[in-house]
């Protein structure tokens, strides 16, 4: 195999991976966020022996293997291709944009077991090419109802398993609409193939950028493009509010799971061998990625889950008030060339602020630079690095004028406690 070929703005895989500060990124796309403890143990080890060792969980799920030589890159793509860990091309691989409850299968208060439905929408999106033309950053995504689902996550497309008169059925939710489309559960994939193949042909139409299905919704209509699509059956259903992240011991059925997070999602392969260990060792022998950073270890009695959150210590985020989770931050320095300033290693000293570490509604972001890319939405305090300081912009994005400028980190400490004492949930 070549050298990868990188395209600037592409939505990175492994199969294109994106070229960073610290080497090439290589995203991995879990199905269904299901990994068995010994396919995690080979990720870890060839994230020790072609990149720097660091793995990040990303918030849709995905693993990201970071400082990959490029004379590295294709012995990693062999060594994955071997155990089943990497699509027949890099279009198979864009478009698999699909996040699944993580605990599909093994939650008792889900409505049915979404994996085979899962299985189905990935088959359909690889297998037919006319979908390969979706934007990079097109996602899916299936809930299957249970307690611990991934409602709210944000998707293009979401398939949300509901019961309507003993009969289990699926919503179609497009964005955030409240008008959605009921379907059979063996529908899905059509369905989907259906409503991506209208975004793209009116997309191509077009005289807009069309990206997202909220840019199609505001073009033509949800009606319209439901109808588009073939699909009639329509209710309105308002969106379920997000579930909290499950960190810590969740009984299930016999056994239950840990879920455990390392800040900001980002694993060193040591660490993620051994969890993959324990996993195989005390419980099923899976790992579940989440979108809210946290690794599930399922299969876990009380006993076996004590001993983790015991051996896992305050390094790791294993409670859902952990002031971490309160605070995002981008790679930042080394990690991006585009950063001055050193976010993780901030990030972490800033959650001792004691606004942050009671439930107050308050959230933190360190961003390198005003790009902003991992977190788009409008947040409380974002801090955006600039020539080596902060500069502080309040209740907006990266890119919003700040407030303050140039402030170093003991400045910019006190700024956020300035500013926290004013902010109420
Ligand atoms: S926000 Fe800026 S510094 Fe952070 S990862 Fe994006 S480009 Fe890099």
């Amino acid at each position: 195999m070549n050298a990868p070929s990188l395209i600037k703005g592409w939505c990175p895989g492994a199969l294109r991976p994106m070229e960073s500060g610290d080497g090439l990124l290589v995203r991995l796309r879990i199905t269904g966020g299901s990994l068995s403890a010994q396919k995690a143990q080979i990720i870890a080890n060839a994230a020790l022996l072609h990149g720097n060792g660091l793995i990040d969980l990303s918030g849709r799920a995905n693993l990201q293997l970071r400082g990959v030589g490029a004379s590295q890159w294709p012995h990693l793509i062999a060594d994955l291709s071997r155990h089943g860990l990497i699509d027949q091309d890099a279009e198979a691989e864009a478009v698999r944009n699909v996040m699944a409850s993580p605990l599909a299968g093994l939650d008792p208060s889900a409505l049915l077991d979404i994996r085979p439905v899962v299985k189905a929408l990935e088959a359909r999106l690889v297998s037919d090419s006319a979908l390969h033309a979706l934007p990079g950053k097109f996602g899916f995504l299936v809930d299957d109802g249970g307690r611990f689902g991934v409602f709210g996550q944000s998707a293009d497309i979401g398939f949300e398993a509901i019961k309507s008169n003993d009969e289990i059925l699926f919503a179609i939710r497009l964005g955030s609409s409240e008008t959605v489309a009921l379907i059979a559960p063996d529908q899905v994939a059509d369905s989907a193939a259906a409503l991506a193949k209208t975004f793209i042909k009116t997309s191509n139409k077009s005289d807009k950028s069309l990206k997202r299905i909220k840019d199609l919704i505001f073009l033509i209509g949800i009606k319209a493009l439901l109808h588009e699509a073939g699909l009639i059956r329509l209710i309105t259903l308002p969106p379920k509010l997000a579930t909290l992240p499950p960190f810590g011991f969740h009984p299930l059925d016999q056994t239950g799971f840990v879920g455990i997070g390392a800040p900001f999602g980002r694993w060193s392969a040591n660490n993620l061998t051994a969890l993959a260990d324990i996993a195989a060792k005390d419980g099923m022998g899976e790992l579940r990625l989440t979108p809210w950073r946290a690794i599930l270890v399922p299969g876990l009695d009380a006993k076996a889950a004590q001993s983790l959150i015991e051996k896992a210590g305050p390094e790791f985020i294993t409670q859902a008030s952990d002031p971490r989770l309160a605070i995002s931050a981008c790679p930042g320095m080394p990690a991006c060339r585009n950063a001055s300033v050193r976010t993780h290693e901030d990030a972490l000293a800033f959650a001792a602020l004691p606004s942050l570490s009671r439930p107050s509604g308050i959230r933190l972001h360190v961003s390198g630079c005003e790009k902003g890319c991992a977190n788009p939405t409008a947040t409380t305090a974002v801090l955006v690095g600039k020539n080596g300081l902060y500069d502080l912009v309040v209740n907006g994005k990266a890119s919003d004028p700040p407030r303050l400028f140039g402030l170093d980190k003991v400045a910019a400490e006190a700024a956020l406690k300035d500013l926290f004492k004013g902010v109420s949930r």
